[in-house]
């Protein structure tokens, strides 16, 4: 295949992004050792922000969005690495700086990769993705923080949305009692079907934090930084950590020292593009050793590449609920 379909951002002269549909051809491909064929990707927030413009993640134009891909080796230079191999790759930068997933060909360097375990699918594979990835190093870290169930419950914010589903999951199926925090109420069976013991809405966290509120939980998932994080902090148990993800909120965090200096908290945060290459073997093979399969598709929608630039609007409009799998292929 000499051409390929894939989705290019281009930005116009003042500054707006543009995103269509296209096709490519070999010499687009960027450097790399390692050319593959992309079977599946996924829709992150951060593929939406480069859609849509909305946080200047793209630092190279034209780009192709895509963060996740699960691909097929169709070329190495690379020793590692052979025609044929499954792998998967997510972070490094893919999406941001070099040419992304949502395409059917990419060319990338050999140190990104890693094998797809046999019993994953490339569909579970990316249903799992970043935000699997993301959710197994936040528990690596609060385990090796030394807080676990015993010590109480766990909150997720930004709960509906892919990577707070996700937390809702791995956390109920690590033993924790999870409280999970949503802005749509419609949303509260489907969280409590993937493990959360209670679903509540962001009423708790309404104007500015107190410093220190009641104690309600010993550790936190967060997705959305800003006041609500700041919320959770001031009510975290003394000794607790709180996990920070993401910022769909905003970037800001209008906290004080507080709940560190008066309770002891830690706050930890998790950056799944940079997770060290063996560090992503053990993440993907204790993934796929323990996720509930049922549960991953319930959480999961696929849709066609076409319709992926769409998804990415919708998904920073926080219109999206769980996973959204890109199904690619030849
Ligand atoms: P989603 O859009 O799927 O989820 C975000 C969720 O945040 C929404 O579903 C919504 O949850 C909640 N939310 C959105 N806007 C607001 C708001 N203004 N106030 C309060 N809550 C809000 O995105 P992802 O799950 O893919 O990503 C979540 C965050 O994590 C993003 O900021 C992303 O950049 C970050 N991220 C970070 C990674 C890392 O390595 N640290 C890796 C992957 C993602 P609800 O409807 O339940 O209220």
């Amino acid at each position: 295949m000499t051409d390929f379909a894939a989705v290019l951002l281009e930005q116009d002269q003042d500054g707006k992004t543009r995103a269509q549909l296209t096709r490519l051809s070999n010499s687009d491909l960027m450097e790399g050792e390692v050319t593959l064929a992309v079977r599946a990707s996924a829709v992150n927030y951060k593929d939406g922000l480069a859609v849509t413009g909305r946080l200047p993640v793209v630092r190279r134009w034209p780009m192709v969005p895509g963060v996740d891909a699960a691909a097929s080796v169709i070329a190495s230079q690379d020793p590692r690495w052979r025609a044929g191999d499954e792998v998967i790759l997510t972070g490094w930068g893919v999406g941001e700086t070099h040419l992304g997933a949502w395409s059917q060909r990419m060319r990338v360097s050999g140190d990104w990769l890693v094998h797809r375990p046999a019993t994953l699918s490339p569909m579970e594979a990316m249903a799992l993705g970043t935000a699997g990835v993301t959710v197994a190093e936040g528990l690596d870290r609060l385990k090796r923080h030394g807080v676990t169930p015993a010590d109480g419950s766990v909150v997720v914010t930004g709960a509906a949305g892919g990577v707070g589903s996700m937390a809702v999951m791995l956390l109920a199926r690590e033993g924790w009692s999870v409280t999970a925090v949503t802005g749509r109420p419609e949303e509260a069976d489907r969280l409590r079907q993937l493990g959360a013991a209670e679903v509540i809405g962001r009423d708790l966290f309404a104007g500015p934090a107190k410093p220190l509120a009641r104690e309600r939980w010993a550790a936190a998932f967060d997705m959305v930084g800003s006041t609500i994080l700041a919320h959770v902090l001031s009510m975290l148990k003394p000794g607790g950590a709180a996990i920070a993800c993401g910022n769909a909120a905003g970037m800001d965090l209008p906290t004080s020292v507080a709940p560190f200096i008066l309770r002891g908290v830690s706050l930890i945060g998790v950056d799944s593009v940079r997770v060290p290459t063996a560090r992503r073997e053990a993440i993907w093979n204790h993934l796929a050793a323990t996720v509930d399969r049922h549960r991953l598709a319930a959480m999961t929608r696929v849709i066609e590449l076409a319709d992926a630039i769409e998804a990415g609007r919708r998904i920073v409009d926080g219109a999206v609920a769980g996973r959204t799998v890109v199904a690619i292929g030849d």
